[in-house]
């Protein structure tokens, strides 16, 4: 596949898609964009929603065709170039109507072939850049089956961004990142545009430039970021957008570009790759603490049967210095095994003295 960038990739500063997660009102449109078009900040492209996938009916939906004529006075009055999310033909014949300079397709409709694969029809023939969000859920195969999509399609010009996955239950984030899918994603199509959507991942103000700059330093090209005139009064998204200015003060202007190169997509892979061994033995570290100390807790109950006293020296001292012979080869100091020992002894008393004392715990202990 020979996939060309969407947008030019500026040499020395990330790439900026940013503007209102819905157009709500014309003013509210023109007033952030001419907040935009004030500061002394590159705008690659300015972005709203028309149409608004929401998870559940009662919010709002998206103002709707009308809005596009706002996108469009932004392009002519501020000279930004506009994007738009669609998800069907008619999003797509409407926006290419008005002269949008690129198309998104949001993560609630890359979850769906039938829809990648409506859209993709509809922009046979056309010339026009498609960025790409991740689907919903992590999976990889969607996302790059959404790309080929588009890109059996003849659309050439096409970018991904990550928003992040959803995830039931309780996390610091609105949508977790799972930084690895879109790692391994730029293994498959090496030199693809990626941008992070921050805002989405995080769904707060607060981790914004956390993200985006982790994003910086996993190689991405930039960053789609949510700004409004007003956020906190927001018709969508109200959490997470921020101002204009204070995308440029607080996120823009604080975001570092570190070195890059061609190898680092392969460095940071190879970091993931090594991070993910080192969560798997942690777990295996815990599971294995857990299974110790229900040894322990057997010993204590023995211990108690036969009333014999928890701390027993000789037994701590063979302990310790069968963990040395065998820490010494490993090259763990006999310092730092002697502590965690230590620990790991102090914890199987308090187990074995739990039980001693009969509580609730040490009576199930069979
Ligand atoms: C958006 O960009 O406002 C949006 C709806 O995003 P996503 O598809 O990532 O949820
Ligand atoms: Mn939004």
């Amino acid at each position: 596949m020979d996939i060309k960038l969407p947008i030019e990739r500026p040499k020395n500063r990330p790439i900026v898609i940013t503007g209102p997660c819905s157009a709500e009102t014309e003013e509210q449109v023109m007033k952030t964009a001419q907040m935009l078009a004030d500061l002394d900040m590159p705008v690659d492209m300015f972005r709203a929603g028309i149409w608004k996938p929401r998870t559940r009916p009662g919010s709002f939906e998206g103002i709707g065709f009308e809005g596009l004529k706002w996108l469009k006075k932004v392009k002519d009055n501020f000279g930004f170039k506009i994007t738009t999310e669609v998800a069907n033909t008619q999003h797509v014949f409407e926006a290419l109507k008005v002269g949008v300079d690129a198309l998104w397709i949001g993560a609630r409709t890359t979850v769906n072939p039938f829809s990648v694969q409506e859209v993709a029809d509809a922009l046979k023939g056309v010339d026009i850049p498609v960025f790409i969000k991740n689907p919903i859920n992590p999976d990889l195969q969607l996302w790059k089956g959404a790309v080929e999509r588009i890109y059996n399609a003849g659309i050439n010009r096409i970018g991904l961004i990550h928003r992040g996955f959803s995830k039931f239950g309780n996390t610091i984030y609105r949508n977790v990142p799972e930084w690895q899918i879109p790692i391994e994603l730029k293994r498959t199509f090496p030199d693809i545009m990626m941008l992070v959507d921050a805002s989405h991942i995080c769904g707060n103000r607060e981790n914004l430039l956390e993200i985006s700059q982790t994003a910086l330093d996993l190689n991405y090209d930039g960053v789609m970021l949510e700004s409004h005139c007003d956020p906190a009064n927001a018709w969508s998204d109200a959490k997470q957008q921020v101002s204009p200015f204070q995308l440029k003060e607080e996120i823009i202007d604080r975001l570092q570009i570190r070195k890059t190169g061609a190898g680092d997509v392969e460095f940071h892979h190879n970091i993931e790759d090594l991070r993910l061994r080192i969560d798997a033995i942690d777990k295996e570290i815990i599971q294995m603490l857990g299974n110790r100390m229900k040894v322990a807790e057997k010993i204590g109950q023995y211990k108690k049967q036969n009333n014999i006293a928890v701390l027993q020296a000789d037994r701590w001292n063979e302990i310790i210095e069968k963990a040395m012979k065998q820490a010494n080869p490993l090259n763990l100091s006999e310092e730092f095994i002697s502590r965690v020992l230590k620990a790991i002894h102090q914890e199987s008393i308090n187990h074995q003295e739990r039980i001693m004392q009969g509580d609730k715990k040490g009576e199930q202990v069979k």
